[in-house]
């Protein structure tokens, strides 16, 4: 059999790697990028040992679906896990939050709000399935039980950074998804995950699967016998059929190759993300901080994330990398900005963090992904999308299938897998 699949993110390397297991099939996966790992993918630079992805990416200790796929691939021993440490910028100061006892230090509110903080982070990190929790208001939720302070202080800032207008739609889920898997330990892979996304590519070539990068499918035909890809492939379109195809595309951009009425459902939606990549000649967060949530007011990003507080800076020629990190809709107006525009917008915050900024900086890249981070309303499991489109041999699996989960490496790649499993089952019954 003959099988597409569209995009080369973690997930359809999984789905790739558990296919190509079949000797009767040939695959190609197809991407318009000129490395694959999509949202993860990186970048590399002469003087430095290891990739960097353009947006921040790290694992948790409790991934366990990318724990077993590189087990499979032979390549666990990689995955390598540090204990970070997490701030909040509140007030101009930044304050450790990142523990139950550095919870308990937090001054900025008060001590029965922070027992209640702590007592319901809790209890989320011990709920075993979140999805019970959909049917309520994340933010409701969270000042009922936390209280005012500890939602004004803590939580609103980031959910408003975070979600804009949708801020108070988001469901309680989501939240427990952010809280229940997270763990003091961050995983990285040694190299970067674009080396470990090379890797993958090697190995599947190696087992006969054809990788077509600098590929974009255009459209999606329904034909007799199958599916006609129409791609652009070095400024030339080509027509290609196959038995079996398989999207690994976010709602929005699978709904531009072709029309499926599940793509139009309402709940489908998402942000896009902008991530600015600071390269400085000195470390930006002075006191070891990796991950710093902005709980300022009306600052234009919602995280600063210094990679070198997390991955030594020897493997980057000593430079110091920071993300600004920034979610909003693809087609805000500010979304449209350029690099030099958004620095410019930037530079005043980054300031008030390091008077020398100017001094330090290296160069400064923007980053831009449209669809990136899916919104989780209230009962979202009535709109989950299904493997199977509705048109038989046509699958789907993307961020939007990992829910009650939030994005991610790890979810990405265990919906890829479950998904191979269910084409077996259509594909050895038929
Ligand atoms: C800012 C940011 C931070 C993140 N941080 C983390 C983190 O710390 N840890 C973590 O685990 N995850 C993180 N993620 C999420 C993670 O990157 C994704 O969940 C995961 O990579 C999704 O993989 P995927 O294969 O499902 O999809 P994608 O990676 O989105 O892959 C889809 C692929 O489809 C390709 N494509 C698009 N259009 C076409 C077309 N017309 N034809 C062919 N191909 C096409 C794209 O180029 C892309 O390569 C982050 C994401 C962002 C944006």
């Amino acid at each position: 059999m003959k099988i597409a699949i569209i995009g080369a993110g973690f997930g359809a390397l999984a789905a790739a790697f558990d296919l190509s297991k079949s000797l009767d099939d040939e695959i190609e996966i197809i991407d318009p990028g000129s490395s694959a790992g999509g949202l993860a993918a990186g970048f590399e630079q002469e003087h430095w040992d290891w990739s960097l992805e353009e947006h921040y990416h790290h694992a948790f200790d409790t991934d366990k679906a990318l724990k077993k796929f590189l087990e499979d691939l032979d390549l666990r021993q990689q995955l390598v896990y540090k204990r970070v440490k997490s701030s909040t910028l509140y007030h101009g100061k930044m304050h450790q939050i990142d523990s139950p006892i550095s919870l308990l230090k937090f001054k900025e509110i008060s001590l029965w709000s922070r027992i209640r903080t702590g007592a319901v982070l809790a209890f989320l990190k011990i709920l075993p399935n979140g999805i019970v929790l959909e049917n309520f208001k994340a933010g409701q939720f969270l000042r009922a039980t936390m209280g005012q302070e500890s939602w004004r202080v803590i939580w609103e800032p980031l959910f408003v950074s975070k979600f804009g207008r949708f801020s108070e739609e988001v469901n309680l889920s989501w939240f427990w998804a952010r809280v229940n898997p997270r763990t003091a330990a961050l995983g990285y892979f040694e190299g970067g995950w674009k080396h470990l996304a090379d890797l993958i590519v090697k190995k599947l070539q190696k087992a006969g699967v054809k990788v077509s990068l600098s590929s974009q499918v255009l459209k999606i035909t329904k034909v007799a016998d199958g599916f006609m890809l129409n791609i652009k492939q070095n400024d030339q379109e080509i027509n290609r059929s196959y038995d079996l195809v398989i999207s690994t595309l976010s709602s929005p951009v699978f709904a531009k190759l072709i029309d499926l009425p599940e793509l139009k459902k309402e709940k489908l939606l998402g942000l896009g993300a902008m991530t600015m990549l600071l390269r400085l000649k000195k470390k930006l967060l002075k006191d070891g901080t990796y991950w710093l949530n902005v709980n300022e007011k009306n600052w234009p990003f919602v995280a600063i994330v210094e990679h070198d507080n997390y991955i030594s800076s020897a493997h980057y020629g000593g430079e110091s990398l920071v993300y600004l990190g920034r979610y909003l809709p693809s087609t805000d107006r500010e979304y449209q900005k350029t690099s030099a525009e958004l620095l410019a917008d930037y530079r005043p915050f980054l300031q008030k963090i390091d008077p020398d900024f100017d001094q330090n900086l290296i160069e400064a890249k923007l980053y831009k992904a449209p669809f990136a981070q899916p919104i989780s309303f209230v009962g979202q499991s009535k709109f989950l999308p299904s493997f199977k489109t509705s048109l038989p041999g046509l699958y789907w699996v993307c961020m939007q299938h990992v829910y009650p989960f939030d994005r991610g490496i790890n979810h990405a790649i265990a919906k890829a897998r479950q998904l191979v499993k269910h084409v077996r089952i259509d594909t050895s019954s038929s």
